[in-house]
């Protein structure tokens, strides 16, 4: 296996192609700016969040590598996943000056993590329509934001699609009605309770 060199953020970084598959690696941010490292071709991925590109590099060429991890999950499923049953969702920071901004009706975030029984779902704006992983660890702690306290059932009602992109998630969490929906304008999702 031959390695290849990239520079990422004005570092050399050598890593070798995927030993599942031999595609190419890229690079993934997750939040708190840290870094996992994937295969292009069948998205198996390192395990841990790293600080910096270069240290994602070195656990892909170490082979601390999963091949079922960080997966995108396919449009048809996230539905399914959702209404089985979730377990929290947490809002995460809008930004490190001023957190949750409040808009009419709601408040903004960066993004979302959503638990269920089966998969963590990290999810975040992208324009006007809504990104989603499926990732295995959140390590990120900073403006936490829950949608209600522990133990408050939470319960998927549906989402809104056009073609492959998803664009907004209504959820009932105790007596409020949660949509979340994601604002070209601002890249950031807006969070309505009623
Ligand atoms: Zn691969």
């Amino acid at each position: 296996m031959s390695h290849a060199i990239k520079k990422i953020r004005g570092v050399n970084v050598e890593f070798n192609p995927c030993p599942f598959c031999g595609g190419r690696p890229e690079w993934v941010d997750v939040p708190g700016s840290d870094y996992i490292m994937r295969c292009s071709s069948c998205h198996a991925s390192t395990k841990v969040a790293r600080w910096t590109p270069k240290e994602a590099a070195t656990d892909w060429n170490n082979h601390e590598i999963v091949d079922d991890n960080f997966n995108i999950t396919e449009d048809e499923k996230i539905d399914v996943y959702l209404a089985d049953g979730i377990k929290k969702v947490l809002f995460s920071e809008y930004s490190n000056i001023e957190p949750f901004p409040t808009t009419e009706g709601g408040f903004l975030c960066s993004a979302m993590v959503i638990l269920t029984d089966k998969i963590l779902l990290h999810i975040e704006p992208e324009g006007a329509h809504l990104l989603y992983d499926e990732i295995c660890s959140y390590g990120h702690n900073y403006y936490i934001k829950p949608i209600a306290e522990a133990n408050t059932k939470i319960q998927f009602i549906k989402s809104q699609w056009r073609k492959e992109s998803l664009r907004s998630l209504v959820f009932i969490c105790g007596n409020k009605t949660i949509t979340i929906s994601a604002n070209a304008k601002h890249q950031c999702l807006i969070v309505n309770e009623e």
